[in-house]
């Protein structure tokens, strides 16, 4: 009998939702970084077995609001969810939750699947202070499970894979089997190097970066790949080329490697900077990423 369904991603900025989705699918697909906010696309990823297929979808900004629930709100949450089979709910294991957040939560009712995750527990020093969380989480009886987790150490990923499935109802796959993400080519390509950008550059490149794929064709079994990285400042553009180009090369070498694995094609890269002032206010630069 084959199962499938959908699973939603909730956490805040930071909290490990793109790294946990990477670990489960297996592959990148979705940008992680240090930096807040760097999912500005909604990204499914899909996880494949013989018997399941599990569409999991990262939701930046959800239940961000700090006010306390009003109706409104309370509509337009469960308005998001449904059809959603599993919430996951990430947090820092260090990071307290408020009570406001649990309310959101505890509103959501019934017939989905509640799970906690208790994110980076590697970090922790000792196992008694993510087992206090634990506990104290598990008290609230507002989450059906809770779960410390690290997706970096690969810690429980196993044990959280098991109560998802638990959750799955007999249903045929939405997306080709094969397929691990609802991403095009295109816009894989473009996150992957914006994730190297912002990692290697941090805080002297702002977030007003964006890349945009011109050409990706296959020729002789190598992909040849045509890439802008726009900007919008001149003063940025030196910074991002570097020094005799190297901080360029670093970021295209970096690229590659990721893309390579990903198509499994040897990867011709090229990449551009280019200046676009206040691209970000123009519609139409927008509208055609
Ligand atoms: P998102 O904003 O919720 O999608 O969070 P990310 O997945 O991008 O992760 C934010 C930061 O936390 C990145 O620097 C990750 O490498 C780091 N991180 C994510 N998961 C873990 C984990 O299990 N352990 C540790 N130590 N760091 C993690
Ligand atoms: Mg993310």
């Amino acid at each position: 009998m084959f199962k499938s369904g959908f699973v939603t991603i909730i956490g805040k900025p930071n909290s490990g939702k793109s790294t946990l989705l990477n670990r489960i699918i297996g592959s990148k697909v979705a940008i992680t970084s240090p930096k807040r906010n760097t999912t500005r696309n909604r990204i499914r990823g899909i996880y494949n077995t013989d018997d399941y297929q599990i569409i999991f979808q990262d939701t930046p900004g959800f239940l961000k609001s700090k006010s306390s629930l009003d109706e409104m709100m309370l509509s337009r949450i469960k308005e998001s969810l449904k059809g959603v089979d599993v919430i996951l709910y990430l947090i820092p294991f260090w990071q307290t939750i408020d009570e406001a957040y649990l309310e959101r939560v505890g509103a959501i009712g019934k017939g989905t699947k509640k799970i906690l995750l208790l994110t980076k527990v590697d970090k922790a020093d000792t196992k008694e202070e993510v087992l206090k969380k634990l506990l104290w989480a598990q008290d609230q009886k507002i989450f059906d499970s809770v779960i410390p987790v690290s997706a970096r150490k690969d810690i429980n990923i196993d044990s959280l894979m098991k109560e998802i499935k638990e959750s799955m109802e007999e249903g045929e796959a939405m997306y080709d089997r094969e397929q691990i993400t609802d991403m095009s080519d295109n816009l894989y390509v473009a996150e992957i190097i914006r994730e190297k950008l912002l990692f290697n550059l941090r805080d002297e490149v702002p977030h007003g970066v964006f890349v945009k794929v011109e050409r990706m064709e296959l020729e002789d079994s190598k992909l040849l790949i045509d890439a802008e990285i726009i900007i919008d400042r001149d003063s940025t553009k030196g910074i991002v080329i570097g020094k005799g180009g190297l901080m360029l090369k670093k970021i295209g070498t970096e690229s590659r490697k990721d893309l390579e694995e990903y198509f499994d094609e040897k990867i011709f890269l090229n990449l551009f900077v280019k200046v676009r002032k206040n691209w970000q206010n123009k519609d139409s630069i927008i509208r055609e990423v």
